[in-house]
């Protein structure tokens, strides 16, 4: 196998210097937990202010972890990634916004991305946030219900307020469907999380039949997904449709152990790291062993993860490109990982967000977080940058 994260060259071809500089001031800026700290408080606040911090924001964190403000920025994006065999997932970046038309605005953005999407040799998915098209307080009142889970609603407004959300998503499969691009269901915080996973398995049921079109999100974080995985395994096979499974280890841990403590339930993360890896590695392993009844992208920035599956596949006897695996990073995250994979002719992707500045700073926030810890990215992706730059330099 020619296969290695270490090749930095490959890595960073499409960057220069300059921007590899640029890249390297940042990481080294938000490797500090409390400059992230004060950041994530102040931010929001200084941009409604009118303080003239979007210049900087946009030239900064903006630019390293979105593909733009439109559509028509990504696209640029889009191409020049497809030059090195990187394909794309398409993310309108705007979560949590409330009300009806904004829900309904989302939708039809999502729409124009799935639209767009057909257009190019190298997006094959789309991916979705609920939260962009439904209000948190109903999907935390379907969460909690038990009534409601069972489907049954107690209230006439939420039935027509869940039923506007289903028409959304709906909408959205057909076109997908119409235009055979991916359809990827994001995965939230528990408390929101049950109707998500109701909703994406009824999709799933309607347009999985022949190829995995819409896909649901596993967080192994979470002690109950591999089971969960397993179950909705059992259940697409007994419904006869495939099952789209995105694996992740997931992105809000700190905010549900603390959840947990303050409102004294047990958390619903793992313990430990090791706990987490081994569930992710597991639940890959099983997809991969049921690949004529999953479709699975691997949605993650772990070496280990990615080898593992690569290995995997090759044992198989798999071709690289196999349509059922697909392999993804976030869009300034990992391009050792991607990269290498690109010119190994797997499918892999870059996950790029988009949207209006103010509506993407949630996104940025969580990047800047993810990334300040020090058992996190960071000090990775500040090593590899410093090596590819002295790398050049030494060529000089
Ligand atoms: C393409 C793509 C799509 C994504 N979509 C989603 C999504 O829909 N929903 C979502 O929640 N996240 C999503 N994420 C983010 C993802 O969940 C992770 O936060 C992120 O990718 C880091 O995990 P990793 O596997 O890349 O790397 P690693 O660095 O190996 O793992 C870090 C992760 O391990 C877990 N972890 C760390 N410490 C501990 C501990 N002490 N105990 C238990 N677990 C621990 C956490 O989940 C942490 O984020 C996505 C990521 C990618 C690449």
């Amino acid at each position: 196998m020619n296969l290695s994260f270490e090749n930095t060259q490959n890595a960073f071809a499409y960057k220069s210097i300059g921007d590899l500089k640029k890249a390297r001031f940042l990481f080294s800026v938000i490797q500090s937990p409390w400059v992230v700290n004060i950041a994530t408080r102040a931010t929001p606040l200084l941009m409604k202010s009118g303080l003239p911090i979007n210049g900087i924001i946009r030239n900064t964190i903006f630019k390293q972890f979105v593909g733009g403000e439109t559509l028509e920025d990504s696209a640029i994006v889009t191409k020049q990634l497809s030059s090195y065999g990187v394909q794309v997932i398409l993310d309108y970046g705007v979560e949590a916004k409330e009300g009806e038309e904004n829900f309904d605005e989302v939708t039809e953005k999502i729409i124009e991305a799935v639209n767009f999407a057909a257009t190019q040799t190298n997006v094959p998915f789309v991916g979705i946030k609920i939260t962009g098209v439904a209000s948190m307080d109903l999907l935390e009142t379907l969460n909690e219900a038990p009534r409601l889970r069972s489907g049954i609603h107690d209230s006439e407004s939420e039935n027509a307020a869940w039923d506007r959300v289903r028409d959304r998503l709906y909408a959205i499969c057909d076109a997908a469907v119409e235009k055979g691009v991916g359809i990827l269901i994001d995965a939230e915080e528990t408390w929101i999380q049950d109707p998500i996973d109701r909703l994406a398995f009824e999709l799933m049921a309607v347009y999985n039949k022949e190829k995995a079109v819409v896909y649901n999100t596993y967080q192994l974080y979470r002690h109950d997904r591999l089971h969960f995985l397993k179950i909705s395994h059992q259940l697409a096979k007994e419904g006869n449709f495939l099952l789209g499974a995105k694996l992740v280890r997931g992105a809000y841990m700190e905010k549900e152990r603390a959840r947990a403590l303050q409102k004294n339930y047990p958390s619903p993360i793992h313990d430990n790291k090791e706990a987490t890896d081994a569930d992710f590695d597991a639940a890959a392993n099983y997809c991969l062993e049921h690949k004529d009844s999953i479709s699975m992208v691997l949605a993650s920035h772990n070496e280990l993860s990615n080898m593992n599956i690569v290995q995997k596949m090759a044992q198989l006897g798999l071709s690289n490109n196999d349509h059922r695996v697909h392999f993804s990073q976030l869009f300034g995250m990992s391009d050792h990982i991607t990269f290498n994979l690109a010119l190994q002719k797997y499918n892999v992707s870059k996950y790029l967000p988009y949207g209006p500045l103010l509506d993407v700073i949630p996104y940025l926030m969580r990047r800047a977080q993810e990334n300040s810890s020090v058992n996190g990215q960071t000090n990775r992706e500040l090593l590899l940058i410093r090596k590819e730059l002295a790398r050049r330099k030494g060529k000089k």
